[in-house]
């Protein structure tokens, strides 16, 4: 995965691609809109992180150029100003997520990787877990050779599963790549969801794949 870190604070642009590079991800830096707006357009970035102030170009200039070029490349916006109507410029100028200044990095971290995972297109693959057997392209499931009889969130909520088998997963971060949507308080559509989604996946089975993780969420794994 290939990221475009666009920041001219030289220190926050290294802090970035250190904690980014130790955490598996290639890193690109550049110092200004222009440069960072060429890169973006030339490369192929998976994510771009885009601080606002910039010289010369600022980060709000990158991004309506980077949209009007239809490059659906995911932007996480770094933002010093925390009003409500940048961050919403923000996001109608085509921003996938904002980040306000100063940041933890394992904030960014998990903002990043929520983005990426959002934004990934279906890769043909097949997932293997004990007997589950999930084919992504074919977007079929099954056990023991017993095909499962998913709705497309249900198996969505499995891929997602099984892609972090031996990960708690908490119901916020579930309930923002299957539905993505962000919600806070009512993450009960998660577990309605699961309940079915585990009716179907392991009731009929002896081996269980999908536990709860008390007060943490959910994960998938041959023991617990
Ligand atoms: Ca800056």
């Amino acid at each position: 995965m290939r990221i475009l870190v666009i920041e001219d604070e030289f220190k926050t642009a290294k802090f970035l691609q250190k904690g980014l590079g130790e955490s598996g991800f290639v890193v690109d830096i550049a110092a200004g809109g222009q440069e960072g707006l060429y890169l973006a357009l030339e490369l192929d970035f998976d994510a771009v992180i885009l601080d606002v102030m910039l010289p010369e170009m600022d980060g709000w200039q990158v991004l309506s150029r980077l949209r009007q070029t239809k490059r659906q490349t995911p932007v996480l916006l770094l933002t010093a100003l925390d009003a409500v109507h940048e961050r919403v410029r923000g996001l109608e100028l085509g921003a996938d997520d904002y980040l306000v200044k100063p940041f933890a990095f394992s904030e960014l971290l998990a903002r990043v990787r929520s983005l990426l995972r959002r934004s990934s297109p279906r890769q043909q693959e097949t997932i293997r877990l004990a007997d589950l057997e999930i084919d992504t392209m074919r977007q079929r499931a099954t056990r023991a050779g017993q095909r499962l009889h998913l709705t497309t969130k249900e198996f969505l909520l499995l891929s997602l599963l099984a892609r972090h088998a031996g990960e708690v997963l908490s119901r916020t971060l579930i309930a923002e790549a299957v539905w993505d949507m962000n919600f806070d308080s009512d993450t009960n559509v998660v577990d309605v969801n699961m309940r079915r989604l585990r009716s179907k996946v392991d009731e009929p089975f002896s081996l269980k794949l999908i536990h709860t993780v008390r007060g943490a969420g959910y994960v998938m794994e041959t023991e617990r």
